[in-house]
């Protein structure tokens, strides 16, 4: 082999200077114009799919061969993961849909046109049918992995998880014991009272879960700190004549709806007792509760730019902006308002004002290939906006 070439089965070798190449092309794309740099990423992500529609369909047909056993290698799994060199993760998402590419093989022709994703099938597997899977797997279009398992949930709806409260065993990093809470979210609540013999020592502290269990019914599991678990149980007692059961679903809902008022009255001026509206001040930032009001109901509480894929989607990070700048006379009305995520304020702002406003995503070194640094996106005052 030659030095500085990287070996590939059949004898064949990728380009010499591998780096060398991918900092040459790094530099050619930040030379593109951004429509053509959008074109060449659309490009590269069609080629992506086919690629992986084409590994997926070699993986069946290795399957049926049992081809990784010739290769020292128990399963197709170990093949993946030991001589192809794939992530545990990832295997397990190509295998399960070579597998059900098998039974049914359009998945492959949705994995290339990029209709599915990995996730899509390999949730979706255990459920397609010979009578369901054309429906399914048109329903799971272009969705969300959170959107196919709601749809999971509705065609295989699972019972309710059980309330539990338990203690978490203490670990030496962590200061107070921790406390592991599954409450279900539904339109009907039902539980098992708390006792003591619902608090038992178990595994270690798991991150925050959300799952569709069925259509309207989500299984929400988190760890809580020891004075989390305090509150609940004084919460429980105060409540005890409204919510017998203590059931933590239907606190966890009041505290919910509790904070959701809370957050949208410090917000968006939200309140079940307006006052008359005001106007703004003439030549004045400040927008008034009223005017707050009408824009985030006018705006759905949604971000309400729009590109060339539509509307923006984004319900966080919510900002006023003026339509017309602020510093070209734009006037803090429910006409000139709008609602804006954080990144598209200040991706207008770079518009408007491209020689003041700093680049959203910092450059790099045009000659490094590097992911630009989450923080370097500008921080901006919440609200009003600088737009
Ligand atoms: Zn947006």
């Amino acid at each position: 082999m030659i030095r500085n070439e990287i070996a590939r089965p059949g004898g064949h070798c990728w380009p010499r200077k591998l780096a060398w190449y991918m900092e040459s092309m790094a530099t050619i794309f930040s030379a593109l114009s951004d429509g053509d740099l959008l074109a060449r990423l659309e490009h590269a992500c069609a080629q992506e799919r086919l690629a992986t529609a084409q590994l997926v369909a070699l993986l069946a047909e290795v399957d049926v061969r049992k081809l990784y056993a010739q290769q020292s290698c128990s399963s197709l799994f170990t093949y993946c993961v030991q001589v192809l060199h794939f992530s545990e993760h990832a295997a397990y998402l190509r295998i399960e849909a070579a597998r059900a590419a098998r039974r049914f093989p359009v998945i492959l022709d949705r994995l290339a046109g990029g209709a599915l994703h990995l996730t899509a099938v390999s949730l979706l597997a255990p459920h397609l049918t010979d009578e369901n899977h054309q429906q399914l797997l048109d329903a799971a279009r272009h969705r969300s992995k959170r959107d196919v398992e709601q749809l999971i949930a509705q065609v295989r709806p699972k019972p309710d998880a059980p309330t539990v409260v338990r203690k978490l065993p203490t670990s030496q990093t962590v200061a107070s014991p921790r406390i592991e809470l599954r409450v279900d979210i539904g339109e009907e609540q039902k539980a098992e009272p708390l006792s003591a013999s619902t608090v038992v020592t178990a595994t270690p502290a798991k991150r925050a879960e959300i799952m569709a269990l069925a259509p309207e019914r989500f299984k929400v599991q988190f760890t809580v700190e020891r004075s989390t678990f305090e509150k609940l149980r004084q919460i429980q007692d105060l409540l005890r004549h409204s919510i017998p059961s203590g059931d933590p679903a239907l606190i966890f809902d009041r505290a919910l709806t509790l904070l959701l008022a809370d957050l949208s009255k410090i917000k968006f001026a939200a309140t079940n007792r307006p006052h008359a509206a005001r106007k703004a001040k003439s030549g004045s930032r400040h927008v008034p509760a009223a005017v707050k009001r009408e824009v985030w109901r006018r705006d759905e509480g949604r971000c309400a730019f729009r590109g060339d894929q539509g509307r923006c989607r984004e319900t966080g990070f919510l900002e006023f902006h003026h339509v017309v700048p602020y510093a070209q006379g734009g006037t803090t009305t429910s006409e000139n308002l709008e609602l804006r995520c954080r990144t598209h304020n200040v991706y207008e702002a770079e518009q408007q004002f491209p020689h003041r406003a700093q680049p959203l995503f910092a450059r790099e070194p045009r000659t490094k290939l590097r992911v630009p640094a989450v923080n370097s996106v500008r921080t901006e005052r919440a609200e009003p906006s600088s737009g």
